[in-house]
């Protein structure tokens, strides 16, 4: 049976295209196929044969050890062949945007990147892009025989995807890699992880000031929540890059995103369209964030947030 094909270094982000590629899948006539790549891959088999991959593809050979994008992809192009894929759905994760073009490239196949949305229309794949940082969404069909999709994470729900057979492959693969990695360096200050974070205060130029953030903290800190960020306050270099939310930053999916002092532009809350209850504080009623909330309150940060979090302390 031809082959619906899924990869990316991050299993979360795999069992996600796997839950979603099933359903695709099933609409086109294919299997879903996994593929996990280097030392120590093979212990993400189990997780993408419950997500519903009939078969995984294992290789642990070294030269996949950090996913270089030219091992990666030479490795994937050898796997589409043996599995004989019409379809590849990478995550699009940093290392996942380096590779997928060069996939692409080495099977003679259309890409389709940044694919926020992936749905079958008269039994043709057609994907959904932002476009013109963001202002409008693109929706692209490919015309090639092998087709290429890099997925932002969180597209799909890996939850509640019926299990698949799981039936590990061991391909023989001839890769090298020309990057050589010299050093592994953590990064400095706090790191956050905002894709897994399930109450997310985010924070935006409401605030004057980079020390008038200490309220946000708070208010976090009361709700057990991780500060996330428009991408202006991280320009200004007042948060980390890490703390970014949106086109740019993290794609999240918490129970609530309560934003303060964020206007709600479409760059950002692509980051936050999979909350599953979005508050904001903002000073003008008629910014686009009122849109999107499920609840809101119109007023000034200044006021608000000491009184908000007093009140949750308090409860
Ligand atoms: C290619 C591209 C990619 C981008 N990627 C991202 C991205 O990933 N993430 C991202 O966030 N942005 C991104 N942007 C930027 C995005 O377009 C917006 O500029 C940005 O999100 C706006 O940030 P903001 O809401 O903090 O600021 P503003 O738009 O300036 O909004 C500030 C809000 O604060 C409110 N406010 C002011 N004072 C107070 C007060 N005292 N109390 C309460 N409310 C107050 C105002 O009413 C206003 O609504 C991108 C842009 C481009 C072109």
């Amino acid at each position: 049976m031809a082959a619906l094909l899924v990869y990316s270094e991050r299993v979360d982000t795999a069992c996600e295209l796997v839950a979603g590629g099933k359903e695709l899948a099933a609409a086109l006539g294919l299997g879903v196929s996994a593929v996990a790549l280097g030392p120590g891959a093979g212990a993400a088999a189990s997780a993408l044969a419950a997500a519903g991959a009939d078969s995984v593809y294992v290789s642990e050979d070294a030269a996949f050890e950090g996913w270089p994008a030219d091992a990666v992809a030479a490795g994937l192009a050898q796997i589409v062949e043996q599995a004989g894929a019409s379809v590849v759905l990478v995550g699009s994760t940093r290392r996942g945007k380096e590779t997928a073009p060069r996939l692409a490239q080495k099977l003679g196949a259309g890409c389709v990147s940044d694919v926020s949305s992936l749905v079958v229309e008269d039994g043709d794949l057609v994907a959904g892009r932002y476009a013109f940082g963001g202002a409008t969404v693109a929706r692209e069909k490919l015309v090639t025989a092998v087709k290429v999709f890099a997925v932002m994470p969180k597209t799909f729900d890996a939850e509640g995807a019926s299990a698949g057979a799981g039936t590990v492959v061991s391909p023989a693969l001839s890769v090298s890699t020309a990057v050589k990695v010299v050093d592994h360096r953590a990064k400095e200050g706090d790191h956050v992880n905002l894709d897994a974070a399930p109450l997310i205060v985010g924070v935006g130029r409401g605030f004057n000031a980079r020390e008038d953030l200490a309220l946000g903290d708070e208010l976090a800190a009361a709700l057990g929540a991780v500060v996330g960020c428009t991408k202006s306050l991280a320009d200004f270099e007042w948060l980390g890059e890490d703390r970014i939310i949106g086109l740019s930053g993290a794609k999240t999916a918490p129970d609530l995103y309560l934003s303060v002092g964020v206007s709600g532009q479409i760059q950002h809350t692509v980051g936050v369209s999979a909350a599953k209850l979005i508050a904001a504080v903002n000073k003008d009623k008629e910014a686009p964030i009122f849109a999107l909330a499920d609840y809101g309150i119109v007023g000034d940060l200044y006021e608000v947030l000491p009184a908000l979090t007093e009140r949750l302390k308090s409860v």
